[in-house]
């Protein structure tokens, strides 16, 4: 279902005396908020998110998870482990999964898959390279990946989770994608779901804070935000989880 949310993923910060502040401001300071809210930890924190959320309005998940549901697949985390946390959420196909682990649309696909046989959410990322938007490729590329998903789970499981868009060329450098240009590609997603689109819940992320928040969330097809470096500072994340009161 269509849903306002913001999402914080933490990548690989975090430590148990840093998360416990940080997992404890989330729950004091984000109950009662007009949007959803999560955050992906690290695999070996989701217990610790699991204690320090447990009851609260705040979901959490894992950052990503193997497509495989148990064997001989040494350093993979399945996601039936990650669901017996307590976890709901899971992002899958981030970009930098994708770029330093060669993760192509198929894998993602089917982590994807994986992640709602044992009742995640998965957030499906998807997302251009400067080179690729630069090159009039952008809705080739972002098409390719959800159409790998769509191929996988169909139009309408895939909408019943989470998609982010997350150009990469706005990830982590301080760079945005403008409200206008977010808003076309959430468009263009929504389109290539077909009927489905209308429910999709679409977050956009790349570089998202506390002054550009407000007119991203603002464009109609944007429901929300995945918010990285942001996520790992209560000053910064509150504000952008607010940014639709
Ligand atoms: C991300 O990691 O998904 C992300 C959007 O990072 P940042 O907000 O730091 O650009």
């Amino acid at each position: 279902m269509r849903t306002r949310m913001v999402v914080g993923n933490w990548k690989m910060h975090g430590g148990l005396a840093a998360n416990a502040s940080l997992l404890s401001s989330l729950r004091e300071r984000l109950a009662g908020l007009s949007c959803r809210v999560g955050v992906c930890v690290p695999f070996p924190y989701l217990a610790q998110a699991g204690e320090a959320l447990r009851g609260s309005a705040i979901a959490w998940g894992a950052q990503d998870l193997s497509e495989h549901s148990q064997g001989a697949y040494t350093g993979e985390v399945s996601a039936g482990m990650v669901a017996e946390f307590g976890a709901t959420l899971a992002l899958v196909g981030h970009s930098e999964r994708r770029a330093l682990h060669g993760e192509a649309d198929a894998a993602v696909a089917a982590k994807a898959a994986a992640a709602r046989g044992a009742g995640l959410q998965p957030i499906v990322c998807v997302g251009e390279t400067l080179e690729q938007r630069e090159g009039g490729q952008i809705e080739a590329v972002v098409g390719a990946q959800l159409d790998a998903c769509i191929a996988r789970l169909g139009a309408g499981a895939l909408a019943e989770g989470i998609l982010a868009y997350e150009p990469v060329w706005a990830i982590g450098t301080g760079r945005t994608a403008t409200p206008q240009q977010a808003q076309a590609v959430h468009a263009f997603i929504r389109g290539r779901l077909g009927p489905s689109g209308a429910q999709a819940t679409v977050l956009y992320g790349g570089s998202v804070k506390p002054a550009n928040a407000r007119e991203l969330f603002a464009m109609p097809d944007i429901d929300g935000g995945l918010i990285g470096g942001a996520s790992l500072s209560i000053a910064e994340f509150e504000p952008i989880c607010r940014a639709f009161d």
